[in-house]
């Protein structure tokens, strides 16, 4: 027997719109893969879910689509998106048939009524017994720590793939929050289109993402970087290899990282003086995975004069944020959103 067969399989699942992670209740986090579904062209069969899907974006012949179906923060494609939602829960949910698991899914704050909709039939589909959802940015500020029942302000930036969210919560609830689709996609973007536009090399999503993590970041570093970069030369055809310095990321970024505090600073402007008294006494926290872009704290502190703090492992902060309501159901039943059949 395993270890699944012994214990509850409530779960937890943040359905992020770069990467999918699953805790069990009990366990903790069993599963961690990005949101990626490849499949056949021709038959609409499911040939990878995860990690080996992501491997063939950019890469795909013909007959294979490597899809996100989250990409720009709403589900852009109901179908798969169950695929991949009954794909993870299954691998993680043994005796679905005898023990039928309560789910928490974490979905961006700005999904549909309709998406609302899809994520439940699907993790009903995929298995679940009753299901709760729970938005992001709460689920980011729980999984932080964040005593978000109390009547002090706290703000919450997640920076993921397809999204950024700034939130500022108090008393169990989101008072203001920004969702724009500017966040790491966009900045695996920017750095395509930036060595296109002066280099004429055409490099692909998965390696501009591999730049930005290497050599990216958003205030200066004490000591700047460079990485050979290999891509298409577009005039002559032929690959192509080139230096490229830290100085030139932050360049390539410089948009993408702009929009977000932008943002930030909307939602600053939004927020009622009280709360704004509490954010500057305990400051902005840093989640998702663009919180690892070097010096985003840096230039935020400086942008707003608030103290910013990045969260420990900020890419696990929302799928813990549902473990940890999961496991205190009761103390944290006003944050969630029962979904209902209607
Ligand atoms: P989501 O919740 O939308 O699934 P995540 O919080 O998992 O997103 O974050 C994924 C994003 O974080 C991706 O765009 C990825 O490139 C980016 N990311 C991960 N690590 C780093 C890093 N070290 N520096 C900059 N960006 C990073
Ligand atoms: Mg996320």
């Amino acid at each position: 027997m395993g270890l699944f067969d012994l214990i509850s399989s409530d779960i937890g699942i943040d359905l992020g719109t770069a990467n999918t992670l699953v805790w069990v209740r009990g366990v903790g986090i069993v599963l961690n893969e990005p949101s990626v579904v490849a499949t056949e062209v021709s038959t609409g069969r499911i040939l990878a879910v995860g990690a080996a899907a992501k491997e063939m974006i950019g890469r795909t012949p013909e007959a294979i689509r490597a899809v996100r179906p989250l990409k720009d923060g709403v589900i852009a494609d109901f179908e798969i998106t169950e695929k991949l939602l009954s794909d993870f829960i299954r691998r993680v949910v043994r005796h679905r048939y005898l023990m039928k698991p309560k789910v928490i899914v974490s979905v961006p704050s700005g999904i549909t009524e309709v998406e609302k909709r899809a994520v439940r039939d699907s993790a009903e589909n995929a298995g679940a017994r009753e299901v709760y959802l729970l938005q992001e940015p709460m689920a980011a500020a729980i999984g932080v720590g964040l005593p978000v029942d109390q009547p002090s302000g706290n703000m919450i930036i997640d920076v993921g793939g397809g999204t950024s969210e700034i939130a500022v919560i108090a008393l169990s609830g989101i008072v203001n929050n920004i969702s724009i689709r500017i966040a790491g996609d966009e900045m695996n973007e920017a750095i395509v289109l930036y060595l296109k536009k002066n280099y004429n090399l055409l490099i692909g999503e998965l390696s501009a993402e591999d730049i930005k993590v290497r050599v990216g970041s958003a205030f200066a570093l004490d000591r700047e970087e460079s990485m050979e970069i290999r891509g298409r030369d577009l005039i002559a055809g032929v690959p192509k290899t080139m230096k490229l310095s830290s100085v030139q990321v932050r360049e390539a970024l410089s948009e993408p990282v702009d929009a977000i505090i932008e943002a930030v600073r909307q939602s600053l402007e939004r927020t009622p003086p009280e709360l704004s008294a509490d954010i500057l006494d305990r400051g902005i926290i840093l989640t998702g995975g663009g919180a690892l872009l070097r010096g985003l704290d840096k230039r935020l502190r400086q942008e707003t004069n608030l103290p910013v703090i990045v969260a420990d492992d900020p890419l696990t902060c929302v799928v813990r944020g549902t473990g940890r309501v999961l496991e205190n159901m009761a103390i944290y039943s006003k944050v969630l959103m029962k979904s209902r059949r209607d």
